[in-house]
């Protein structure tokens, strides 16, 4: 197995292709863009392998940074892409997928009390990128194997976000990342219960043995990064507890630009649904109350 550092760094640092010459498989192949392209396929080519002479490509999950070559590639080596059942669609339909996406984020911006100046800036910046309206994607679902992959379906991130073991190796995507805290609320808002849902995924995967391997950087130690993960949630909740406690109701975005300051671009999504997750969760628990909705908002327990 080799490694490809590939794009230029999202803010979640460079991303990360994983390339088994002898399987002909490549997992998160990266963002789109001609740089990006080249590093893909030098690699692939370093590794013994023609890039047209892939067979599978697996995508842990919907963002553009690790599904976006994965049409090329499956175009020059006619392969077969495959991605969880939950976040396939966004991939296989990316066209129509994308407008739908869009327009939900918008809404939940809206829904957590964003102003519509700032929503409109988001949606200003949010543009399509240079992948195909169609193509196939095969649907995986928790526990299938082919190829000598097994698929672990790992939501929290996204709604389909899966890890995969290979040759007892467990590449985890976003799911648990080495310098960066994966976004949990804002990266994919299909998903009502995004806190939990992620925190099932980080019980079950502390539960592995294999060494793991991210979507961005290196290596990871699982088990220290996952507690890392789980301390830095627990502090945040706590945080987010005291301020609906001190500023009286209050909307995710309220809480969110006490948190993270001025936000823009993709970034207003992120640090908005961080927040709402963390209130939702917080009020799922009855530590705190939910008051109103347009926007939602948020009160102290009497
Ligand atoms: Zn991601
Ligand atoms: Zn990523």
């Amino acid at each position: 197995m080799e490694r490809i550092g590939v794009g230029k760094g999202s803010p979640e640092g460079t991303n990360s292709a994983y390339v088994f010459p002898e399987r002909k498989v490549v997992i998160d192949p990266g963002p789109p863009g001609k740089d990006s392209w080249q590093q893909l396929k030098d690699g692939i080519s370093a590794a013994g392998l023609q890039p047209a002479d892939v067979s599978t490509i697996f995508v842990t999950h919907w963002h553009i940074d690790h599904a976006g070559l994965a049409p090329r590639l499956a175009k020059i080596a006619d392969a077969n892409i495959a991605m969880h059942k939950a976040d396939a669609q966004l991939v296989a339909e990316y066209g129509d997928e994308r407008e739908r996406r869009v327009e939900r984020d918008m809404q939940n911006l809206e829904q957590w009390g964003v102003p519509e100046n700032i929503i409109r800036s988001v949606r200003d910046q949010d543009t399509p990128s240079p992948l195909p309206d169609r193509i196939p994607v095969r649907e995986l679902s928790d526990g299938d194997q082919f190829n000598g992959l097994e698929v672990i379906h790992t939501p929290g991130h996204t709604s389909g976000h899966a890890s995969v073991t290979v040759d007892g190796q467990l590449f985890v995507g976003d799911a648990v990342l080495p310098t960066y805290t994966p976004n949990v609320g804002g990266s994919d808002t299909r998903i009502k219960q995004p806190l939990q849902t992620y925190y099932q995924t980080l019980d079950r995967l502390q539960t592995r043995e294999e060494i793991a391997y991210p979507g961005h950087g290196k290596n990871v130690s699982l088990g220290d990064r996952i507690d890392e993960i789980f301390a830095h949630h627990k502090k945040r909740s706590e945080q987010v507890l005291g301020l609906v406690q001190k500023q009286g109701p209050v909307t995710p975005w309220e809480i969110a630009t006490i948190l993270f300051g001025d936000m823009s671009g993709i970034h207003v999504k992120l640090g908005a649904g961080e927040a709402a997750a963390h209130l939702t969760d917080l009020a799922e628990k009855e530590d705190i109350e939910f008051v109103a909705e347009d926007p939602d908002t948020y009160s102290s327990k009497k």
